[in-house]
């Protein structure tokens, strides 16, 4: 499998598949495989871009105006905040800093596809606990699995790719179970999306001030808009966070991407009426699936999962033969961002076509 390395790696890493991003969409598709927000960066955030001319120089190496800055919103010390490249960036920086070879992290699965890499990479041991038929979190089995061996435990609310949320009563019964020191990220990439009253608020767990291992993960690349520029962020106790911060690669986040950021906090009423339309696109795309006889877990982030099985790859090319690049994962399912108005018709018109071809009792159908 690596005697086509010409170098020495360790096998751990030799053994990845090397990263393919999902499929770059011709003129004409659109590109609903990477869970992207359809909308032009928020007003402000292009002028606050172009104002840092000063390319010569490193940016601040904390980010601490951002980081004032959030710690004001959420009622915490600028020290509980920590900004990364990206939160991807900062799940690696827990994951090398808690969990080296011989130590495990537990996930659910299937959840976010870079948390296999991260443990690899790390040297550490994944531990997958299969998802509900629905597409949840079985935080029961979660909890079973944790052994003196856990180090770290990645909750993802909502979902992706699935799409359902975590709720606040699931997380409180977990988390009471879990050992106290060990280290719990609560990835909340999607958060804004939620409408779910009942989910799981990273913000309401650390105000409750009971658990210092739980550490919140939020980011600006998907309601905010911000893929590009890489930014996000986390909260949670000052000493955690440290661990983070050592092994973070010093002077990721540019300056670029924090003036973004804060011009982005600055355009909140614009950002509620984006995430209220992507929502509303949302379930009217879930609802209209629902109709044509599709079966699919609730969605609370900004897309929605088809369970094609077997199907996967011919579905995808479905998709993609009518202009829509969605992502699928083979043998598993689909996931499609909720993306433009004119996309989210498409995505229906194709998928009313899918449905009929799949068998009856397939895990994608709804029972007649
Ligand atoms: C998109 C996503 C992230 C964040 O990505 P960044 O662009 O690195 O901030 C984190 N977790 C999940 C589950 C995601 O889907």
């Amino acid at each position: 499998m690596t005697s086509d390395i010409p170098v020495r790696i360790r096998p751990a890493i030799a053994a990845l598949p090397p990263y393919k991003q999902g499929r770059q969409a011709g003129a004409d598709a659109f590109k609903l495989s990477s869970n992207e927000n359809p909308f032009d960066p928020l007003p402000g955030v292009v002028d606050a871009v172009r104002s840092q001319v000063a390319l010569n120089r490193y940016p601040d190496a904390t980010a601490s105006r951002l980081r004032h800055r959030l710690a004001e919103r959420f009622g915490v010390a600028p020290d509980e905040v920590h900004i990364g490249s990206g939160s991807v960036a900062i799940l690696a920086q827990f994951v090398l800093a808690a969990a080296g070879p011989g130590d495990e992290v537990v996930y659910a699965w299937r959840s976010f596809e870079a948390y296999p890499g991260l443990v690899a990479v790390a040297g550490g041991t994944s531990i997958e606990v299969p998802i509900t038929a629905d597409g949840r979190h079985d935080l029961q089995a979660m909890a079973d699995a944790v052994t003196d061996r856990t180090r770290v435990i990645i909750v993802c609310s909502p979902n992706n790719p699935t799409g359902p949320i975590v709720t606040q009563a699931e997380f409180d019964s977990f988390i009471a179970r879990v050992p106290a020191d060990v280290l719990v990220i609560l990835d909340e990439a999607y958060f804004e999306f939620v409408t779910d009253p009942a989910a799981v608020d990273g913000e309401k767990v650390l105000a409750a001030g009971a658990h210092p291992n739980v550490v919140v993960l939020r980011t600006f690349s998907k309601a905010y808009g911000l893929a590009g520029l890489r930014i996000g962020y986390a909260v949670g106790n000052s000493r955690v966070l440290d661990a983070a911060r050592s092994t973070a690669i010093p002077l990721s986040v540019t300056a670029q991407a924090e003036e973004a950021a804060l011009a982005s906090l600055d355009a909140e009423p614009a950002l509620k009426d984006r995430v209220a339309n992507i929502a509303e696109r949302r379930d009217a795309l879930v609802n209209a699936v629902r109709d044509q006889g599709w079966r699919i877990p609730d969605a609370q982030g900004n897309f929605v999962w088809l369970a094609t099985g077997e199907q996967t790859m011919t579905a995808a090319q479905a998709f993609e033969e009518g202009g829509v690049i969605v992502r699928p994962f083979a043998g598993d399912g689909i996931r499609i961002s909720v993306g433009e108005a004119e996309a989210v018709d498409k995505v229906i018109a194709i998928a009313a076509s899918i449905v009929e071809t799949l068998p009856e009792g397939h895990s994608g159908r709804a029972l007649a």
